[in-house]
């Protein structure tokens, strides 16, 4: 399990392609431009290179079946979505929608690929925790993590770590492994907070309005190294949404930037001092000022870049 700590030319990989930054109307809020603004950030910077970026392809519809219904999958393959499904879901539909959303997925899963040789790898979007098996709602149409962990399960038996600490209870996630084992789901997440109808996730952490850093912290230092202890995972899921900061419009929590940064520095280290290999994808982040939510979404690279030094 501990291989990578032994891989002496291990690298990061970032999956992105410019299909991530799909077209909205104007005035839509979601702020799809933060997926062509931490790629830039970061090249800009030189925390990433160009090689270490790879352009997933389109997932297969044999695997998006292990996780979602065909249904449903038809439905995104054949624009038949109804308008009251695509106001569920925040986005109006596309063939490149649809495409996009594909290649998330599967660079959720070529990162899972990546990950078991070289420690970490993420995913410049994803995280899209809110999709369940037959419908999508809150920005959210394939479940990434939910496709990769059945996908690395259809493979070989073995223990998966799902940590969603978004601000919004991963709902989706947690209902399609509600009955599986192999998969133990963790979220942390704002009690008050969409989703109103919460889903059972094996573990959560329901925060009160207003939490800020030392309660947020403390939390999820008192929590995480005992779960990564008992369950041992081959592999841990992160969605490492930076929607808990006190600038986001939706959050309700009082995160400061550097209280985020410790998040991600916290799991980071956790997971690299058991030898646990790690993929990451963004999810959300709604601070008004983009440049708030970029600069949120790229310390998780750097610290990542920092710790594995990969
Ligand atoms: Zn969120």
């Amino acid at each position: 399990m501990n291989g990578f700590l032994n891989n002496p030319s291990r690298r990061i990989q970032v999956a992105y392609d410019p299909i991530y930054a799909h077209p909205l109307p104007d005035g839509h809020r979601f702020p799809m431009l933060k997926y062509e603004l931490i790629p830039g950030q970061l090249l800009y910077e030189g925390t990433i290179t160009e090689q270490e970026i790879h352009h997933p392809g389109i997932c297969s519809d044999e695997t998006v079946l292990l996780t979602h219904t065909r249904e449903y999958l038809d439905k995104l393959h054949g624009q038949s979505l109804s308008p009251q499904e695509q106001r569920r879901i925040g986005f109006p539909q596309s063939p490149a929608l649809t495409t996009r959303e594909l290649m998330i997925a599967q660079g959720t899963i070529d990162n899972c690929r990546h990950a078991i040789s070289n420690g970490i790898a993420f995913n410049v979007a994803g995280g899209t925790h809110h999709a369940f098996a037959g419908h999508g709602e809150g920005f959210c149409m394939l479940n990434d993590f939910a496709v990769a962990a059945n996908y690395l399960l259809s493979l070989e038996q073995q223990q998966l770590f799902i940590v969603d600490l978004d601000v919004h209870q991963g709902n989706g996630t947690a209902r399609i492994f509600e009955d599986n084992p192999a998969v133990f789901t963790f979220s942390m997440h704002g009690g008050h907070n969409y989703p109103f109808h919460k889903e059972k996730s094996d573990l959560d952490i329901p925060l009160p309005d207003g939490a800020g850093d030392d309660l947020y912290l403390g939390l999820l230092r008192d929590t995480l190294p005992s779960l990564v202890d008992r369950l041992r995972p081959s592999l841990v899921f992160y969605l490492s949404g930076v929607d808990i900061l006190s600038t986001d419009k939706f959050g309700k929590l009082k995160v400061s930037m550097d209280g985020c940064r410790q998040r991600d520095e916290f799991v980071f280290q956790t997971l690299y001092e058991a030898g646990i290999h790690c993929v990451v994808s963004m999810g959300g982040g709604y601070s008004p000022d983009v440049r708030t939510i970029v600069e949120a979404h790229c310390n998780t690279f750097r610290v990542a870049r920092e710790i594995y030094q990969a």
